[in-house]
């Protein structure tokens, strides 16, 4: 820390000119520390469904001669197989995520069909708690991107908003152009965040209430992935919100020019 570390490499270009290229090897030290940090994180995280699983096996075991319990053991065994699976299958989506160059092929995306699309596979949960889902804002945007993570990022968003209010509320997602930005913001009239938590939920795993968190099936990864897909678009995600009366979620992402121009996307990290 406070050193800067680079590897130079020279070439003569012609008889009175060199290039120099010099490669800033902190960045690639802090990635080694970030990764090792990932891993300690991740079994940490994948202990707890895998012991629960391993235990309730046990008490099926145990309960062989009473139906009812079988029963009841299997449909928590159940729940705790698919919260370990979607743990699974987030922590594959934020570690490709974390690895330069994720985004891969880039191409126009249009913001309605990701919004659509986004809003449509959280109806399910919604309508489950009986939560209206809207959509308003301007139409016709466009950004330069993976349309599937941005679906990912709006998705995630969208199911926090439902998980963290109460029934028979209210969530809207809206688009508006400011500039040369996009933003999308996803508005809930729930249970909201602190100041001093607001500043800590886009962290890989960080959950304001561990307890509530699993009872909705929360990984504590959601966040940070949209982070992610936002800082390798380009751009960024913050957060409003007032406890007890809900919280504003705003993904703000660079407008795509009429004729695009490929772009060389950077690799974020935190
Ligand atoms: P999780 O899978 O636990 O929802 P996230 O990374 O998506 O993980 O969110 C981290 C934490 O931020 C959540 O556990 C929750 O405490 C808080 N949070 C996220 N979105 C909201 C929201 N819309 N309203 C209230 N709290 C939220």
């Amino acid at each position: 820390p406070g050193v800067l570390m680079v590897q130079v490499r020279v070439a003569q270009v012609s008889a009175d000119h060199l290039v120099v290229l010099a490669e800033d090897l902190t960045q690639a030290r802090r990635l080694e520390a970030i990764r090792r940090d990932f891993v300690v994180n991740v079994s940490h995280e994948l202990k707890t469904p895998v012991g629960a699983l391993a235990l309730l096996a046990e008490t099926v075991q145990d309960a062989a001669d009473d139906p009812e319990a079988v029963r009841r053991f299997a449909g928590r065994m159940q729940a705790e197989a698919t919260r370990l699976s979607a743990l699974v299958h987030e922590i594959i989506e934020l570690s490709r995520l974390q690895v330069a160059g994720a985004l891969g092929q880039v191409g126009l995306v249009d913001v309605d069909t990701v919004l659509s699309e986004a809003v449509d596979r959280a109806r399910t949960t919604a309508e489950a708690k009986h939560v209206r889902l809207d959509i308003g804002g301007v139409r016709g945007t466009r950004v330069l991107g993976q349309h599937d993570l941005l679906v990912t990022a709006v998705r995630n968003l969208l199911d926090n908003a439902v998980a963290y209010s109460g029934e028979a509320s209210h969530v809207g997602v809206g688009v508006r152009t400011e500039g040369e930005l996009v933003e999308i913001a996803v508005v809930d009239q729930g249970i909201g965040i602190t100041a001093a938590e607001q500043e800590r939920v886009f962290e890989r795993f960080y959950r304001v209430d561990p307890a509530r968190s699993r009872d909705t099936g929360g990984t504590g990864l959601g966040l940070s992935i949209v982070k992610h897909v936002a800082a390798d678009h380009g751009g960024e995600v913050t957060v409003w919100s007032q406890p007890g009366r809900g919280s504003t979620f705003t993904l703000r992402l660079p407008r795509a020019e009429e004729q695009p121009t490929p772009s060389v996307t950077e690799l974020s990290v935190t």
